[in-house]
């Protein structure tokens, strides 16, 4: 044994007993690798994980098969990735293929001796190395047709990853990436957190999949305000989320308006559904067919809920209802950049559908398609199959549609659209959060997120957009009643094809080694085209980003900046809510105070003889005080985004009278952005975040949303005066609950 093969070891052996890496069992001995003439694998391998056991200790659930269904190719298996590949017009490769076959022999040099260490290259071109210590680094391979990669594996703490845990596990394993299952203390490439970007505090480098403010963001009150402001905007394209109102808030309109609409046509009736403000998993819903059967106190509180027009005609498969899980990553805020999985979940009603009447009201299984609701129902089908049973793969129900004759590319493409606005709705928001919580200038880590949307299919193929949940479950396990009684959860093969390639797939995009390869490799250019993001069958794979080709082709797509040009002009809201973060002043803050809104109207020279600071005074305490009443808990005084928005949209249709109110809007924006630019530098240095930088001009291209007149936005909340009562969103970051799915 050589010197300094013994230096390495012991100076390993230091490193374990500081407890460098708090892991010591299983993913430590990777470390070790180099001198061993067997590599050790990355992580346990799977089919010994037990859901149970230390790596899980937040649930208390037993798989079963859990090696069979993973690992080995058995014969249930192969039969169903073969009925895969026969039936899916979405998906490539399996998840799996060629994975963990042993590479070719490489080497390892000991930095300063020009010693070399023998062993066995991965299947990804990443060498193993000794990274902790500082005398041993990684090094080429060369074979003279390719070069490998000078760099250490990825290491991902998965400590807080909770119900994601065994996904992860697996995206790992494939990666061949590091796992650190008990956190480490120095810092890890990728934090994997359960619940919330603030799960684990205190990362100041690195990346984390969740954003600071996405749970709050994406709470039911929240989404449909952000929606709602677009709607105002831009009623033709955000046309596809169905008519909400806020409770208790909204009560009264909501009513009046019901009452309407019954005198108007005595024929109409339409059927409404009630949705709890923080729940989930279909938790508190119910249906109602007017307003006086609204429930909406709890105890001595009002209930804080959406109130949403019911989709009376949605598209059935074998006469259920069943809506669509697609899996959507948000990878940066700035620049923008979304990707959507092509392969996802579709959950189906365990009772025929009917329309909604009196009688069925209260048919859960019937009108809600949540999979936490239906495995409970007696007809609850489990399938290993892809295409059948009571969850299925998007694929295989797109296949079934093409079958009947549905043009599935339109489809495909209204929901791009869909996903696009969506984010393009919520971004602004999250940039207040962004910077409040890592603060130009401070160290902390970025951040991306996977978010679940769920659409529902109308009877005319038109996609809706339902919710958006900030932590879709990631679990690849499902319950069932192996006893009467007796629950266990046992692996599910359609959760796990989905969801292990959605979190490998999000793993090699967030890759710190190949975050300009993934991306490049991806972006194609054209016109956004009905179904040109759809691959079909026979579709040639795409390489990985790892360049070996060893891993299936990758299930997200890119969709944004690659549609830039249709839909950037709808970036408005961005817009504004850059001036509002220019002006915030102190870091770590969320809202303006009355001297900051001063400045913003003296900075942006909008005060004059007819509208007196005098007035902007008032403007200021009156939308505050409004929108602070709504929530008595905030802790923050001042302005929030939204009551900027509020006011902002005031201060336009003043200004501008006479046009419309995208125009009067848009009209303000670029008079406070052309003073901006005329302005002293310190204003700018004051708060010149990545955020801030105002969009490009925008674009006006044709719109892709079809006007319905079920969904047709709510009677603009115009803020022309002071008296609209703008309801008021919830800023209070931390106190809120999840919204977890697991
Ligand atoms: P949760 O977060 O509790 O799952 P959702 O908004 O996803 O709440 O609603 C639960 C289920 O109710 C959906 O999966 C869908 O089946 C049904 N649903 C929700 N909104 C509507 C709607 N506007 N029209 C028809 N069905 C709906």
């Amino acid at each position: 044994m050589s010197d300094h093969y013994v230096k390495v070891k012991v100076q390993l052996e230091q490193m374990k007993s500081f407890g460098e890496d708090a892991e010591k069992e299983g993913v430590d001995a990777e470390e070790q690798v180099p001198v061993s003439p067997i590599p050790a694998p990355v992580s346990p391998d799977p089919s010994s994980i037990t859901i149970a056991g230390k790596d899980a200790s937040n649930t208390s659930i037993t798989c079963k098969h859990r090696g069979k269904s993973r690992i080995k190719p058995g014969k249930d298996d192969k039969n169903s990735r073969d009925k895969h590949f026969s039936d899916m017009p979405l998906v490539s490769a399996p998840v799996g293929k060629n994975l963990n076959r042993p590479g070719p022999e490489r080497t390892l040099h000991i930095k300063g001796t020009g010693r070399i260490l023998q062993g066995k290259s991965e299947t990804n071109g990443n060498y193993l190395t000794i990274h902790p210590s500082k005398n041993i680094k990684e090094t080429h391979h060369e074979d003279g047709f390719s070069l490998a990669r000078k760099r250490r594996p990825v290491t991902v703490d998965t400590s807080k990853a909770k119900t994601s845990l065994e996904a992860l596990k697996l995206s790992i394993k494939q990666l061949k990436w590091k796992e650190f299952p008990l956190g480490r203390r120095t810092a890890c490439d990728i934090y994997w957190h359960g619940v919330s970007f603030h799960d684990n505090e205190n990362i100041v480098s690195g990346q984390v999949n969740k954003f600071p403010g996405m749970i709050e963001m994406l709470r039911k009150i929240n989404l449909s305000r952000a929606v709602r402001t677009m709607q105002e905007l831009f009623p033709e394209e955000y046309d596809f989320y169905p008519r909400s109102w806020i409770l208790p808030e909204e009560y009264q309109q909501f009513s009046t308006q019901i009452r309407m609409v019954k005198e108007n046509d005595a024929t109409v009736n339409p059927t409404f559904i009630v949705k709890p403000d923080g729940g989930s998993q279909g938790d508190g819903i119910y249906l109602i067919r007017d307003p006086s059967d609204l429930k909406l106190m709890v105890g001595s509180q009002a209930k804080q809920a959406v109130v949403q027009e019911y989709i009376q005609k949605p598209l059935l498969i074998d006469k259920l209802k069943f809506d669509i899980r697609l899996y959507v990553l948000i990878k940066s805020l700035e620049p923008l950049e979304i990707y959507i999985a092509k392969e996802g979940l579709t959950r189906f009603c365990t009772e025929p559908y009917q329309e909604p009447s009196q009688k069925n009201l209260s048919h859960v299984f019937m009108h809600l398609t949540n999979y936490s609701l239906n495995v409970h129902s007696g007809n609850f089908v489990h399938s290993d199959s892809q295409s059948t049973g009571s969850k299925r793969t998007l694929s295989s129900v797109l296949y079934r549609l093409t079958a009947k004759g549905v043009d599935i590319k339109k489809v495909w493409s209204d929901i791009i659209a869909l996903v696009i606005k969506t984010v393009i709705a919520v971004v602004p928001e999250l940039k207040v959060y962004y910077q409040a919580d890592i603060p130009p200038g401070k160290p902390g880590p970025t951040c991306f997120q996977i978010l679940g949307f769920d659409i529902l299919l109308m009877k005319n193929l038109k996609p809706v957009l339902l919710e958006v949940n900030s932590n879709p479950s990631m679990r690849i396990e499902h319950e069932q009643e192996v006893a009467p009684g007796v629950f266990e959860y046992v692996p599910s093969p359609v959760d796990e094809e989905v969801k292990v390639g959605v979190i490998r797939d999000t793993l090699l995009l967030m890759d710190p080694g190949h975050k300009k390869h993934s991306v490049s490799s991806q972006l194609r250019s054209g016109a956004f085209e009905h179904g040109e993001e759809m691959p079909m069958e026979g579709e040639t794979q795409e390489q990985s980003p790892d360049g070996g080709g060893a891993l299936p082709s990758l299930c997200l797509k890119q969709v944004y900046p690659k549609y830039t040009k249709q839909f950037n002009y709808l970036r408005l809201v961005e817009r504004i809510a850059a001036l509002f973060i220019r002006f915030l002043g102190v870091k770590g803050n969320m809202r303006l105070g009355p001297t900051a809104f001063r400045t913003f109207i003296r900075t942006c020279k909008l005060s004059n003889s007819n509208f007196t600071m005098a007035s902007v005074d008032i403007l200021y305490i009156d939308i505050t005080r409004r929108w602070s009443g709504a929530v008595p808990d905030s802790r923050e005084a001042g302005m929030g985004l939204q009551a900027f928005l509020e006011a902002f949209f005031y201060l336009a249709g003043r200004r501008f009278k006479s046009l419309a109110l995208r125009e009067q809007v848009m009209s303000l924006l670029e008079l406070c952005e052309a003073q901006l630019e005329f302005q002293s530098p310190s204003i700018e240095d004051r708060r010149s975040v990545s955020c801030s930088r105002a969009l490009p001009r925008a674009i006006r291209t044709q719109t892709l949303g079809l006007s319905n007149p079920l969904l047709s936005s709510p009677a603009p909340l115009r803020r022309a005066t002071s008296q609209d009562h703008r309801l008021h969103q919830k800023l209070n970051p931390r106190t809120l609950r999840a919204n977890v799915e697991n």
